[in-house]
């Protein structure tokens, strides 16, 4: 399976120097750009001319340098032809998602992605005229049995949020492939440790909320792929990024852009950690989940899409039952151990918990939630970084074996 090598891709980008000449670049602010002559405007509307091609810069809606320097990092990292930034993860998607779909077309996605994303195909795209089938991600004849003449788009989270299931990327783009559909891949929990589009998915999306920004601090996303499909994006009659208008901010952009130098090095460390802890609780006898233990069903599949030494993820679960439980584990872990804090979103240098059942997968109808195996009491833990690792394992063994999780 071929290995896409997302840092040494990145490195090959042209550096950008600021304007004076500074080591990193300057943040465009402005909203409009100067022409020099008046023919140029017209010229620039009817795409004969543009900030690469004997133009300028216009409009930050349409183009700015400052969000054109992030997208063309994330463009490398992915190792598509170009990308585009948005001003959230969930804009990412709905923008992709509707470029791709007509009314009367239809959507096979996984059954396990984050709950607004489930609420956007499930509840809003039916009212746009556009239908979706749920599938088990790990069951790629499942994509097949749903696929109908009006399929255009198979959608799955690499890792999906929050069971942990794996997809098998190549086989959906396989199956994809024979009948024209397109495969978009959400991979927000995993950046730079799978490559959707090195292994064939036409589009990759993600909310640069989580681990791309890595603090917590901004709200952005991202969309790769194909330089035809991210122009048919911003096209200025059709486009979805163009016309929906969920334009980032370019001094966000440049907040992302200076944390993505060490993004490889992060996802490392949270990979490194959540390995340790995955492993302590599992000996524990612990109900955890994670893809880097061998008892997880989706482990091969992983290792075999992974790129080289960044893990299996900074991703896991512990499957407390009933809520009341995970509240008391929570609280726990929280409030007596400080092992990290109650919050939803993920990918922050401190770990992140939250029982997804009753917040970030709330808009999952219950039976559904059942369906997909997703129980009341089950936490998701984004492990971060601060602190010595071998107290973060001494704070979780010992909340686990105060709730008796473990013995
Ligand atoms: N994709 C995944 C996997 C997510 O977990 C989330 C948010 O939690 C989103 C997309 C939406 O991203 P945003 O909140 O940046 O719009």
């Amino acid at each position: 399976m071929p290995k896409h090598n997302p840092e040494q891709s990145m490195m090959n980008v042209k550096h950008e120097f600021g304007e004076h000449g500074g080591v990193v670049p300057s943040v465009e602010r402005a909203a409009t750009f100067t022409v020099v002559h008046p023919q140029t405007m017209p010229e620039i509307f009817a795409g004969e001319k543009g900030p690469s091609a004997g133009g300028c810069f216009l409009y930050s809606r349409h183009f700015n340098p400052t969000n054109d320097v992030l997208a063309r990092s994330l463009a490398a990292m992915e190792g598509t032809e170009r990308a585009v930034c948005t001003a959230s993860g969930i804009s990412a998607i709905a923008s992709a998602l509707s470029q791709i779909c007509q009314v009367g077309d239809h959507i096979v996605a996984s059954e396990t992605i984050y709950g607004g994303t489930h609420a956007l195909l499930g509840e809003l795209f039916p009212t746009m005229g556009i239908e979706t089938t749920f599938v088990d991600p790990t069951d790629v004849e499942a994509f097949r049995r749903a696929t109908r003449p009006s399929t255009k788009v198979y959608y799955t989270e690499a890792l999906g949020n929050p069971t942990l299931k794996v997809a098998d990327v190549p086989a959906l783009v396989e199956l994809a492939h024979e009948s024209g559909i397109k495969l978009v891949v959400d991979n927000t929990f995993t950046p730079m440790i799978i490559s959707p589009a090195a292994l064939g998915a036409d589009v990759v999306v993600y909310s640069m909320t989580k681990y791309l920004n890595g603090a917590s601090d901004i709200i952005g996303g991202a969309i790769c792929g194909t330089e035809a499909f991210i122009g048919e994006l911003m096209d200025l009659h059709t486009g979805r990024v163009m016309l929906l208008g969920p334009t980032i901010d370019p001094r966000v952009s440049f907040d992302v852009y200076q944390r993505l130098p060490h993004l490889g090095l992060r996802m490392r460390e949270h990979s490194r950690r959540a390995a340790a802890i995955a492993t302590r609780l599992f000996e524990l006898g612990a109900p955890v989940t994670y893809p880097g233990l061998a008892s997880h069903p989706g482990h091969a599949i992983f290792a075999s899409m992974a790129n080289e030494g960044c893990g299996f993820s900074g991703m896991l679960t512990l499957d407390c039952g009933t809520r009341a439980r995970a509240e008391e584990l929570m609280e726990i872990l929280q409030n007596e151990e400080r092992f990290g804090y109650l919050a939803v979103s993920l990918g922050a240098f401190d770990s992140l918990i939250s029982c997804s059942g009753s917040s970030t997968s709330s808009e999952i109808p219950q039976q559904e939630q059942e369906k997909m195996g997703l129980s009341p009491g089950l936490l998701r833990i984004s492990i971060g970084y601060t602190g010595p690792l071998e107290d973060r394992v001494a704070q979780i063994e010992r909340a686990v074996i105060k709730v008796g999780l473990a013995r």
